[in-house]
């Protein structure tokens, strides 16, 4: 007996969270989230007993840990079952007082995304229709006529494949072409991809490390130089002779980097454009100044 590590400690831990309900500290949105889950998983059990799913809440409880009553959303109200219900079922947090929170559709679930979040889902979206194209067109050897084509190839119901700030996804094919595009409706449009290729437009918050990038390729560009000429370039545009893309732009002004050097051309300066205290830095012999 007493050789043994196991102490017995262990296992005394008491459990901890849930203990005094299903939402303890959580937000509205977690809340609801936690709803919709327990009801999937509760038409989950039903199709199990019953073979088919339920548009009636009441059907849930004998599947549900906690009174039907308390199950709605905290901030928009009653869930709205909907779906064949044969196969399939769709439960949503509708909206109300606030934004839907999301769904939940055959065990998956779909919330909305963080706003700082839209561009990131918005590409994703768009380069998921675009392998979506590539599949239907390797199997058919055409492009689809509809977005309602492609839902052959997502487990997600393929209406719920929008831009989450503009909307319905423009999605024109041809023959030959493939284009996908974010409609511009309320803000700047997202970008589109052709036949494969993406298009994303400068997101105004990722300015700065645009600018900055590009301040990085000219420095670079300007090390090259004084390798092959032992000496930095006179001008900007003597860059030519190492890169191709040495007239790139900041992407908040649209104007050419300011460049300075001195007779001997031993030492130089590339400059964001913009005005001084507002601009994206600058990089002196190789130095960065953030
Ligand atoms: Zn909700
Ligand atoms: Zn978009
Ligand atoms: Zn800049």
């Amino acid at each position: 007996m007493g050789n043994r590590k196991d102490t017995g400690q262990s296992v005394t831990q008491p459990v901890t969270g849930h203990s005094s309900g299903w939402h303890d500290g959580g937000s509205a949105e977690e809340i609801c989230h936690e709803y919709l889950e327990l009801l999937g998983d509760a038409q989950t059990m039903h199709y199990a007993w019953h073979n088919e799913y339920t548009d009636n809440i009441a059907d849930l409880q004998e599947f549900l840990p906690i009174p039907v009553e308390s199950i709605y959303c905290p901030v928009n109200g009653e869930y709205i079952f909907s779906g064949n219900f044969s196969y399939e079922y769709y439960i949503e947090c509708p909206s109300g007082a606030e934004m839907s929170h999301g769904h939940i559709w055959n065990g998956y679930t779909s919330w909305p995304p963080d706003p700082s979040e839209y561009t990131e889902v918005c590409h994703e979206r768009m380069l998921s229709l675009e392998a979506a194209c590539s599949m239907y067109y390797g199997l058919y050897n055409c492009y689809p006529d509809s977005i309602e084509d492609l839902q052959q190839f997502f487990c997600i119901p393929v209406d719920s494949i929008y831009c989450p700030v503009n909307g319905d996804y423009i999605i024109s094919c041809d023959d030959e072409n493939c284009y996908i595009a974010c409609p511009s409706n309320v803000i700047p449009s997202h970008g589109n991809i052709l036949n494969g290729e993406q298009s994303w437009p400068y997101d105004p918050s990722n300015y700065l490390d645009y600018c900055r990038g590009h301040l990085m390729s000219l420095a670079t560009g300007c090390s090259m130089y004084f390798a092959e000429n032992n000496r930095f370039p006179e001008v900007l545009s003597d860059l030519e002779e190492v890169m191709g893309n040495w007239d790139v732009e900041c992407p908040a002004c649209d104007t050419m980097y300011l460049y300075e050097t001195n007779p001997e051309g031993d030492t130089y300066a590339i400059t964001c454009p913009l005005p001084e205290g507002h601009n994206h830095g600058s990089i002196v012999d190789g130095c960065t100044s953030w």
